[in-house]
Protein backbone atom coordinates (compact mmCIF):
# COMPACT_ATOMS: atom_id res chain seq x y z
CA UNK A 1 0.00 0.00 0.00
CA UNK A 2 1.06 3.37 -0.61
CA UNK A 3 2.44 5.12 2.46
CA UNK A 4 -0.82 7.27 4.16
CA UNK A 5 -0.36 9.90 6.62
CA UNK A 6 -2.59 9.48 9.73
CA UNK A 7 -5.55 11.52 8.06
CA UNK A 8 -5.06 10.03 4.91
CA UNK A 9 -5.04 6.48 5.71
CA UNK A 10 -8.19 7.55 8.23
CA UNK A 11 -9.89 9.19 5.19
CA UNK A 12 -8.93 5.54 3.54
CA UNK A 13 -10.33 3.16 6.03
CA UNK A 14 -13.47 5.00 6.61
CA UNK A 15 -14.36 5.73 3.10
CA UNK A 16 -14.13 2.35 2.28
CA UNK A 17 -16.69 1.25 4.97
CA UNK A 18 -19.26 4.32 4.49
CA UNK A 19 -19.40 3.22 0.73
CA UNK A 20 -19.69 0.03 1.99
CA UNK A 21 -22.97 0.67 4.17
CA UNK A 22 -23.86 3.08 1.76
CA UNK A 23 -23.62 -0.01 -1.50
CA UNK A 24 -25.40 -2.78 0.46
CA UNK A 25 -28.06 -0.01 2.19
CA UNK A 26 -26.90 -1.83 5.64
CA UNK A 27 -28.43 0.94 8.03
CA UNK A 28 -31.72 2.77 7.23
CA UNK A 29 -33.21 6.29 8.16
CA UNK A 30 -34.54 6.06 11.69
CA UNK A 31 -33.55 2.40 12.25
CA UNK A 32 -31.84 1.40 15.65
CA UNK A 33 -28.93 0.02 15.45
CA UNK A 34 -26.93 -2.39 17.94
CA UNK A 35 -23.57 -3.01 17.99
CA UNK A 36 -21.62 -5.95 19.85
CA UNK A 37 -19.44 -4.13 21.16
CA UNK A 38 -16.51 -6.69 22.86
CA UNK A 39 -13.85 -3.63 23.46
CA UNK A 40 -11.26 -5.64 20.87
CA UNK A 41 -10.57 -3.64 17.87
CA UNK A 42 -12.79 -4.62 15.49
CA UNK A 43 -15.94 -4.22 17.60
CA UNK A 44 -14.02 -0.51 18.54
CA UNK A 45 -13.57 0.98 14.66
CA UNK A 46 -17.26 -0.76 14.13
CA UNK A 47 -18.04 1.90 17.13
CA UNK A 48 -16.99 4.47 15.59
CA UNK A 49 -17.09 4.05 12.14
CA UNK A 50 -20.99 4.17 12.46
CA UNK A 51 -20.84 6.51 15.03
CA UNK A 52 -19.16 8.94 11.67
CA UNK A 53 -21.93 7.24 9.79
CA UNK A 54 -24.30 9.46 11.71
CA UNK A 55 -23.00 12.41 9.82
CA UNK A 56 -24.36 11.30 6.30
CA UNK A 57 -27.59 9.87 7.94
CA UNK A 58 -29.98 9.82 10.64
CA UNK A 59 -30.22 6.79 12.94
CA UNK A 60 -29.94 5.68 16.50
CA UNK A 61 -27.14 3.83 17.92
CA UNK A 62 -27.04 1.11 20.88
CA UNK A 63 -23.90 -0.52 22.12
CA UNK A 64 -23.92 -3.83 23.86
CA UNK A 65 -21.02 -6.09 25.70
CA UNK A 66 -21.36 -9.33 27.23
CA UNK A 67 -18.69 -10.52 29.77
CA UNK A 68 -18.76 -14.41 29.16
CA UNK A 69 -16.47 -14.35 32.57
CA UNK A 70 -12.31 -15.30 31.35
CA UNK A 71 -10.63 -14.07 34.44
CA UNK A 72 -8.22 -11.85 34.17
CA UNK A 73 -8.80 -11.58 30.20
CA UNK A 74 -12.32 -9.99 29.47
CA UNK A 75 -12.87 -7.20 32.13
CA UNK A 76 -9.73 -5.39 30.25
CA UNK A 77 -12.64 -5.30 26.99
CA UNK A 78 -14.98 -4.02 29.39
CA UNK A 79 -13.30 -1.12 30.41
CA UNK A 80 -12.52 -0.44 26.80
CA UNK A 81 -15.93 -0.61 26.12
CA UNK A 82 -17.59 1.47 28.59
CA UNK A 83 -14.84 4.06 27.40
CA UNK A 84 -15.34 4.23 24.01
CA UNK A 85 -18.65 4.32 24.07
CA UNK A 86 -18.44 7.07 26.78
CA UNK A 87 -16.00 8.99 24.49
CA UNK A 88 -18.94 9.12 21.41
CA UNK A 89 -21.76 9.11 23.53
CA UNK A 90 -23.28 6.02 22.58
CA UNK A 91 -25.50 3.93 25.03
CA UNK A 92 -24.21 0.84 26.21
CA UNK A 93 -25.90 -2.00 27.69
CA UNK A 94 -23.88 -4.53 30.06
CA UNK A 95 -24.65 -8.50 30.16
CA UNK A 96 -22.85 -11.07 31.64
CA UNK A 97 -22.91 -15.53 31.59
CA UNK A 98 -23.27 -15.07 35.06
CA UNK A 99 -26.25 -12.58 35.56
CA UNK A 100 -27.70 -14.41 31.94
CA UNK A 101 -27.26 -17.83 32.29
CA UNK A 102 -25.70 -18.62 36.08
CA UNK A 103 -22.32 -19.66 35.30
CA UNK A 104 -19.19 -17.74 34.06
CA UNK A 105 -17.06 -19.49 31.22
CA UNK A 106 -14.64 -20.48 33.40
CA UNK A 107 -16.81 -22.70 35.27
CA UNK A 108 -17.91 -24.68 32.27
CA UNK A 109 -16.02 -24.81 29.44
CA UNK A 110 -14.22 -28.28 30.33
CA UNK A 111 -17.09 -29.93 29.54
CA UNK A 112 -16.54 -28.97 25.75
CA UNK A 113 -13.58 -29.13 23.71
CA UNK A 114 -13.16 -25.63 22.79
CA UNK A 115 -14.49 -23.32 25.34
CA UNK A 116 -15.17 -21.28 22.13
CA UNK A 117 -18.12 -23.40 21.59
CA UNK A 118 -20.21 -22.50 24.55
CA UNK A 119 -18.25 -18.84 24.46
CA UNK A 120 -19.91 -18.34 21.26
CA UNK A 121 -23.25 -20.02 21.75
CA UNK A 122 -24.42 -18.09 25.08
CA UNK A 123 -23.36 -14.58 23.56
CA UNK A 124 -24.93 -14.66 20.30
CA UNK A 125 -27.89 -15.77 22.22
CA UNK A 126 -27.36 -12.49 24.70
CA UNK A 127 -26.73 -10.47 21.94
CA UNK A 128 -29.74 -11.38 19.76
CA UNK A 129 -32.12 -11.44 22.87
CA UNK A 130 -30.79 -8.15 24.42
CA UNK A 131 -31.37 -6.40 20.60
CA UNK A 132 -34.76 -7.59 20.13
CA UNK A 133 -35.61 -6.20 24.10
CA UNK A 134 -33.94 -3.25 22.76
CA UNK A 135 -36.20 -2.93 20.30
CA UNK A 136 -32.82 -2.73 17.58
CA UNK A 137 -33.44 -3.87 14.14
CA UNK A 138 -29.87 -4.91 13.21
CA UNK A 139 -26.46 -6.07 14.89
CA UNK A 140 -23.61 -4.51 13.75
CA UNK A 141 -20.33 -6.90 14.44
CA UNK A 142 -16.64 -6.54 14.29
CA UNK A 143 -16.02 -8.79 11.70
CA UNK A 144 -13.42 -7.94 9.51
CA UNK A 145 -12.27 -9.57 5.76
CA UNK A 146 -9.68 -11.98 7.77
CA UNK A 147 -12.77 -13.16 9.85
CA UNK A 148 -15.40 -14.11 7.04
CA UNK A 149 -12.40 -15.74 5.45
CA UNK A 150 -11.31 -17.82 8.50
CA UNK A 151 -15.56 -18.80 9.21
CA UNK A 152 -15.40 -19.67 5.27
CA UNK A 153 -12.97 -21.79 5.51
CA UNK A 154 -13.73 -23.48 8.59
CA UNK A 155 -17.71 -23.96 7.26
CA UNK A 156 -15.65 -25.88 5.07
CA UNK A 157 -13.71 -27.91 7.04
CA UNK A 158 -16.45 -29.31 9.18
CA UNK A 159 -18.91 -29.76 5.78
CA UNK A 160 -21.60 -27.03 7.51
CA UNK A 161 -22.97 -26.05 4.37
CA UNK A 162 -25.80 -24.12 5.67
CA UNK A 163 -23.16 -21.80 7.69
CA UNK A 164 -22.04 -20.44 3.93
CA UNK A 165 -25.86 -18.19 4.39
CA UNK A 166 -24.38 -16.02 6.70
CA UNK A 167 -20.87 -15.11 4.18
CA UNK A 168 -21.39 -11.75 2.78
CA UNK A 169 -21.90 -8.31 4.50
CA UNK A 170 -25.24 -8.27 5.63
CA UNK A 171 -27.57 -11.30 6.80
CA UNK A 172 -31.30 -11.44 6.03
CA UNK A 173 -34.26 -11.58 8.40
CA UNK A 174 -35.18 -15.03 8.52
CA UNK A 175 -36.96 -14.99 11.92
CA UNK A 176 -38.80 -11.74 13.65
CA UNK A 177 -36.81 -12.96 16.85
CA UNK A 178 -33.37 -13.08 15.08
CA UNK A 179 -32.25 -9.12 14.81
CA UNK A 180 -30.66 -9.34 11.29
CA UNK A 181 -25.99 -9.11 11.88
CA UNK A 182 -24.34 -6.18 9.11
CA UNK A 183 -20.72 -6.38 9.11
CA UNK A 184 -19.39 -2.96 8.19
CA UNK A 185 -15.82 -4.37 8.38
CA UNK A 186 -16.73 -6.70 5.57
CA UNK A 187 -14.15 -5.79 3.27
CA UNK A 188 -11.50 -4.31 6.32
CA UNK A 189 -8.51 -6.38 6.13
CA UNK A 190 -7.84 -7.21 10.12
CA UNK A 191 -4.25 -5.49 9.70
CA UNK A 192 -5.69 -2.50 8.91
CA UNK A 193 -7.92 -2.35 11.88
CA UNK A 194 -5.18 -2.52 13.87
CA UNK A 195 -3.30 -0.17 12.04
CA UNK A 196 -6.16 2.80 12.68
CA UNK A 197 -6.22 1.87 16.44
CA UNK A 198 -2.55 2.28 16.88
CA UNK A 199 -2.56 5.23 14.74
CA UNK A 200 -5.58 7.01 16.48
CA UNK A 201 -4.36 6.40 19.87
CA UNK A 202 -7.45 4.25 20.78
CA UNK A 203 -8.36 2.67 24.06
CA UNK A 204 -8.56 -1.56 22.71
CA UNK A 205 -8.03 -4.67 24.09
CA UNK A 206 -5.58 -5.84 22.57
CA UNK A 207 -5.09 -9.51 24.67
CA UNK A 208 -5.39 -12.53 23.48
CA UNK A 209 -8.33 -14.84 25.23
CA UNK A 210 -6.19 -17.14 27.04
CA UNK A 211 -8.69 -20.52 25.31
CA UNK A 212 -8.28 -19.04 21.50
CA UNK A 213 -5.27 -21.13 20.56
CA UNK A 214 -7.44 -24.28 21.26
CA UNK A 215 -9.97 -23.40 18.64
CA UNK A 216 -10.30 -24.36 14.77
CA UNK A 217 -10.51 -20.43 13.49
CA UNK A 218 -6.78 -19.69 15.54
CA UNK A 219 -5.44 -22.75 13.02
CA UNK A 220 -7.25 -21.35 9.98
CA UNK A 221 -5.77 -18.03 11.00
CA UNK A 222 -2.13 -18.90 11.37
CA UNK A 223 -2.57 -21.43 8.34
CA UNK A 224 -3.54 -18.04 5.93
CA UNK A 225 -1.39 -15.76 8.13
CA UNK A 226 1.78 -18.18 7.06
CA UNK A 227 0.50 -18.42 3.58
CA UNK A 228 -0.02 -14.65 2.72
CA UNK A 229 3.07 -14.00 3.61
CA UNK A 230 4.55 -16.61 1.30
CA UNK A 231 2.28 -16.61 -0.90
CA UNK A 232 0.88 -12.83 -1.36
CA UNK A 233 -2.88 -12.54 -2.48
CA UNK A 234 -4.09 -15.39 -0.99
CA UNK A 235 -6.36 -14.00 1.20
CA UNK A 236 -8.11 -12.26 -1.57
CA UNK A 237 -8.06 -15.18 -3.71
CA UNK A 238 -10.25 -16.89 -1.52
CA UNK A 239 -12.31 -14.20 -0.55
CA UNK A 240 -13.13 -13.59 -4.41
CA UNK A 241 -13.66 -16.89 -4.80
CA UNK A 242 -16.27 -17.52 -2.35
CA UNK A 243 -18.24 -13.81 -3.91
CA UNK A 244 -18.47 -16.41 -7.10
CA UNK A 245 -20.19 -18.89 -4.48
CA UNK A 246 -22.72 -16.35 -3.35
CA UNK A 247 -25.59 -17.20 -5.76
CA UNK A 248 -24.89 -20.80 -4.49
CA UNK A 249 -25.49 -20.03 -1.01
CA UNK A 250 -28.99 -17.91 -1.50
CA UNK A 251 -30.54 -21.26 -2.31
CA UNK A 252 -29.88 -22.56 1.16
CA UNK A 253 -33.03 -22.98 3.17
CA UNK A 254 -32.56 -21.00 6.24
CA UNK A 255 -36.32 -22.02 7.88
CA UNK A 256 -36.18 -21.23 11.57
CA UNK A 257 -38.49 -22.58 14.16
CA UNK A 258 -38.42 -21.21 17.96
CA UNK A 259 -36.47 -23.57 20.49
CA UNK A 260 -39.39 -25.65 22.35
CA UNK A 261 -37.79 -24.38 25.73
CA UNK A 262 -37.15 -20.98 25.70
CA UNK A 263 -38.83 -19.49 22.37
CA UNK A 264 -35.52 -18.38 20.50
CA UNK A 265 -35.38 -18.52 17.17
CA UNK A 266 -33.51 -22.00 16.12
CA UNK A 267 -33.26 -24.26 13.09
CA UNK A 268 -33.98 -27.22 15.27
CA UNK A 269 -36.76 -28.64 18.00
CA UNK A 270 -34.02 -26.81 20.43
CA UNK A 271 -31.80 -24.29 20.52
CA UNK A 272 -28.42 -24.35 20.85
CA UNK A 273 -28.61 -22.72 24.17
CA UNK A 274 -30.85 -25.24 25.72
CA UNK A 275 -29.14 -27.89 24.23
CA UNK A 276 -25.64 -27.21 26.00
CA UNK A 277 -27.25 -25.72 29.60
CA UNK A 278 -28.53 -29.74 29.25
CA UNK A 279 -25.34 -31.02 28.89
CA UNK A 280 -23.56 -28.50 31.87
CA UNK A 281 -26.86 -29.38 33.72
CA UNK A 282 -26.02 -33.18 33.58
CA UNK A 283 -29.52 -33.58 32.18
FE1 LIG B 1 -14.75 -16.89 23.57
FE2 LIG B 1 -13.12 -18.42 22.11
FE3 LIG B 1 -13.29 -15.80 21.62
FE4 LIG B 1 -12.13 -16.69 23.86
S1 LIG B 1 -11.43 -17.03 21.74
S2 LIG B 1 -13.59 -15.00 23.71
S3 LIG B 1 -13.38 -18.48 24.32
S4 LIG B 1 -14.93 -17.32 21.35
Amino acid sequence: MVKLNKEEFNNHIFTRINNLIKNYELIKEDELIAIALSGGKDSVLTLHALKNYQNYLDFELVAISVDEGIKGYRQHGIDSAVQNAKDLNIKLVQKSFKEEEGFALDDIYTDFKSACIPCGVFRRNILNKTAHELGAVKMATGHNLDDEIQSFLMSFARGDTIKFSKFGPELDMIHPKLIPRIKPLWNTPEKEVGMWAILNDINIHLDECPYSHLSLRAKIKEFLNTHEDQYPGIKNNVMESFKKMLTFENTISTKLNECEKCGEPTSANICKACELKELINGE
